[in-house]
């Protein structure tokens, strides 16, 4: 079954753009595709879309369908969709609450209703995947770009969501910590089977970690296919 299921999606803001338009996307269990395609193509907002955030946040007019795992969107309530979907903006800065690692980590678990045993033996899996116990008595803020990005995705991480969407992950970071991150992503796709979603506008930076291409133009995606595919294409 598929994931993400969008038919035929046109998606109006409040101001009266038409950002997505006539747009089918559809996601299998473990792929990992970026949304590539010019600034004001879609991309973001196929991703607040695909996160349920779209309608219920900017207002706008919404037609067409979206299936979360076989389910209408619209069906699935807040504490549904946060223990389903996580995202991780471009500004990890904007995303942490910067006070300390652990507390970091146990937000969104006590946000989902997870019991201090659950929490516990989370924190010990996920400081020992992301390799974070290195940075536990540093303050946040002394972090660089690219440790403050893998403790967002730690955290988001540790909720256990099932399909993970990216937008714009590496543009705060340098060429190295964007690779850094991005193998981390590979493996939480390869290893654990989670469905990821990138838009990213550095297409070199994600490209050598991802199987599928979807270039968007004006709305709606123009070329979806494998990455030698897309590279001959474009
Ligand atoms: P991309 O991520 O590819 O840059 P977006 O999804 O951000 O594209 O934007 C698609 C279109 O929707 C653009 O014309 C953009 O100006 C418009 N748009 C995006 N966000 C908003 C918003 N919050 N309110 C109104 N229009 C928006
Ligand atoms: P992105 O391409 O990643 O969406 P932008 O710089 O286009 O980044 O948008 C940054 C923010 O401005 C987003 O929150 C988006 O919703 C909002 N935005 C973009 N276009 C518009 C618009 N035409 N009207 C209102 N808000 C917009």
């Amino acid at each position: 079954m598929a994931v993400c299921e969008v038919k035929k999606i046109t998606y109006t803001y409040p101001t009266g753009e038409t950002a997505l338009k006539d747009c089918d996307f559809s996601l299998e269990r473990g792929e990992t595709a970026l949304l590539a395609g010019p600034s004001g193509s879609g991309k973001s907002t196929l991703l607040r879309l695909l996160a349920g955030l779209a309608p219920e946040f900017y207002g706008g007019t919404l037609a067409g369908k979206y299936l979360y795992m076989g389910q209408d969107m619209r069906n699935l309530a807040g504490p549904e969709l946060a223990r389903e979907i996580g995202i991780v903006f471009q500004d990890p800065e904007k995303q942490l609450l910067m006070t300390g690692l652990e507390r970091e980590l146990v937000f969104g678990m006590e946000n989902i209703g997870c019991s201090p045993a659950e929490m516990g033996n989370r924190l010990d899996e996920i400081m020992g995947y992301f390799d974070l116990s290195p940075l536990l008595n540093i303050p946040l803020q002394q972090l660089s770009g690219g440790q403050k990005q893998k403790v967002v995705l730690a955290a988001v991480m540790a909720v256990r969501p099932k399909l993970l969407l990216l937008d714009e992950p590496t543009s705060q970071l340098d060429p190295q910590a964007a690779a850094e991150f991005m193998s981390l992503v590979r493996r939480l796709s390869k290893q654990q089977g989670v469905t990821v979603v990138i838009a990213e506008q550095r297409l070199e930076r994600v490209l050598p970690f991802v199987e599928r291409v979807v270039h968007f133009h004006d709305g709606c995606p123009r070329f979806d296919g494998g990455v030698q595919q897309f590279l001959h294409w474009a």
